[in-house]
C-alpha cells in the first residue's frame, strides 16, 4: 500500500513525509482493517512532525479516518464487511485500570493516540480495534465526515466538561475549528443557552461566521460581555484568554482549556492572576484531553442530526507535506482532507 511516513523530525517546510510502499498491515483478533478513503491534517500533526509531541517513529499520521472495513479478524462482531466507520485519536486503551473502569479511558496510562503511537490514515490502509471504530451518519461524504473525527469529537468533549445547563451562558473564546463546531451543539443542544464569543482584535472573518452561527455577542477578548459567563471553553494557545474567562465567570463556574499545549511566550500573562478576582467563590478550571469512544460515539450521530457539514478542502496523500505547510500557514480553507484512492 501507499503511505506518507515520517521517520524522522523536521520542519514542515522540509517536507518530511516521504511516500512509500508498506505492507498491507493484517488486522488481529477483534480488530479491523479499513480502507481509508479520506483522512483530515490536524494541527497536532505538526506538533508531531517538528518534535513538540513525541510520536513513535517511524509512523504513519492521521487521526481523522474515514473508510470502509475490508477484512475483519477473529471475534469481530460490531462490523462487517464494506461498512463504513471512522477512526478517532484514540486508538485504544487498556480496559482494565481505574481510569478505563470509569470511562476515563483517555487518561488510561496505557493510551494509544491513532497515527501517533500506532500507524494512522496517511495511507491506502489501516487497522483498528472493532471497539475504536465509530459508523458514519449517512448524510455526510467521507471527506465531510473526517473532521469531525478531531475537532468535532474533542469539541463535544469540551463543551460535555463544562456542565452546561440549558439556559445557563456559555462563552467561547478564539473562534476556530473546534469552536465553530461547539456553537452548532450549543445551539441545537441547548436551545436557551445564549453563547458569547470573544476573538483576537481584528479577527473580523470569525467574528463575523460567529455571528452567522448564531453567537448572541461577540466582542474581543479583555472585553467585558453584558452578563457574566456560567462557564466558558478556551480554544487558544495562549494564557490570557483563560485568565480573562475567569476574570468574567459567574460565581461557581466552570473554565474549560481545549489545548494540547499552551504557549511559553505568554505565560507572563498568568502573573496577572488574582486570586479574588479570578478564582475565589467556587470558580473552576479545568483541562480537556484526547477523547474518548463515549464522545465518539455521542457526537457523531448528533453532527448527523444537527447537521454540522464541515467546509473541506481537498488534496491528495502525496501532496499531505504541501497541505500540512498550508495548514501551519493559516492558509486552509475550512479543514484540510487528503483524499485516498
Ligand atoms: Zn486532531
Ligand atoms: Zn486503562
Amino acid at each position: 500500500m501507499r503511505a506518507m511516513v515520517l521517520r524522522r523530525t523536521a520542519r514542515v517546510e522540509e517536507k518530511p513525509l516521504v511516500i512509500e510502499d508498506l505492507p498491507i498491515p493484517r488486522p488481529g483478533p477483534k480488530q479491523i482493517l479499513v480502507r481509508v478513503s479520506a483522512c483530515g491534517i490536524c494541527h497536532t500533526e505538526l506538533d508531531e512532525i517538528e518534535g513538540r509531541l513525541p510520536a513513535k517513529l517511524p509512523v504513519v499520521l492521521g487521526h481523522q479516518i474515514v473508510g470502509r472495513v475490508e477484512s475483519v479478524g477473529s471475534s469481530v462482531s460490531r462490523f462487517k464487511l464494506k461498512d463504513r466507520v471512522g477512526i478517532a485519536w484514540i486508538n485504544s486503551a487498556c480496559g482494565k485500570c481505574s481510569f478505563c473502569r470509569k470511562g476515563n479511558e483517555n487518561l488510561c496510562p496505557e493510551f494509544q493516540g491513532t497515527g501517533c503511537d500506532v500507524n494512522g490514515g496517511y495511507a491506502q490502509y489501516t487497522v483498528v480495534g472493532e471497539d475504536f471504530a465509530y459508523p458514519i451518519p449517512e448524510r455526510f461524504s467521507d471527506c465531510q465526515a473526517a473532521p469531525l473525527l478531531c475537532a468535532g469529537a474533542i469539541g463535544y468533549r469540551a463543551l460535555r466538561l463544562t456542565n452546561l445547563e440549558d439556559g445557563q451562558i456559555l462563552g467561547l473564546f478564539g473562534f476556530g475549528a473546534s469552536a465553530h463546531i461547539v456553537i452548532q451543539i450549543a445551539k441545537h443542544k441547548y436551545r436557551s443557552s445564549p453563547v458569547f464569543v470573544f476573538t483576537r482584535a481584528g479577527q473580523k472573518d470569525h467574528q463575523d461566521l460567529a455571528g452567522k452561527l448564531g453567537a448572541d455577542w461577540v466582542g474581543v477578548t479583555g472585553d467585558t460581555p453584558p452578563t457574566k459567563l456560567n462557564c466558558a471553553i478556551d480554544f487558544t494557545p495562549a494564557w490570557k484568554p483563560v485568565i480573562e474567562a475567569l476574570r468574567v465567570l459567574e460565581k461557581g463556574g466552570r473554565v474549560v482549556i481545549n489545548a494540547i499545549r499552551k504557549e511559553e511566550k505568554d505565560k507572563d500573562s498568568l502573573l496577572e492572576l488574582s486570586y479574588q478576582n479570578h478564582l475565589w467563590l467556587e470558580k473552576e478550571l479545568k483541562t480537556a484531553a484526547n477523547i474518548t469512544r463515549r464522545d465518539a460515539r455521542e457526537f457523531l450521530p448528533l453532527a448527523g442530526e444537527i447537521p454540522i457539514m464541515p467546509q473541506v478542502q481537498e488534496f491528495d496523500l502525496e501532496q499531505a507535506n504541501e497541505a500540512l505547510l498550508l495548514l501551519k500557514q493559516g492558509k486552509i480553507q475550512g479543514a484540510g482532507v487528503l483524499k485516498i484512492t
